[in-house]
């Protein structure tokens, strides 16, 4: 699926709010969390820029996947 920035901005407020529900508070760019597809640690990436190489691993909403999931995720390839 091909969205430009603005459209993958506009996706990511939406789910920032669904996934700011589930989890009960705020969530911020950078702010540490719990990958919601695999459950290990890292870091929102809500802007989708990624970090710089000493953030671990980064958080952010797929819109292939259509689901939050995070650098390990794509490492090992979990769907
Ligand atoms: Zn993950």
């Amino acid at each position: 699926m091909y969205e430009n920035r603005q459209q993958y901005e506009a996706i990511v407020r939406k789910e920032v709010v669904f996934r700011e529900w589930a989890e009960g508070h705020r969530i911020e760019h950078g702010d540490p969390g719990e990958c919601p597809n695999c459950g290990m640690p890292g870091q929102y990436d809500i802007h989708g820029l990624g970090f710089p190489p000493d953030v671990d691993n980064s958080i952010y909403y797929s819109t292939v996947f259509n689901e939050w999931r995070c650098r390990i995720c794509d490492y090992r390839r979990i769907h």
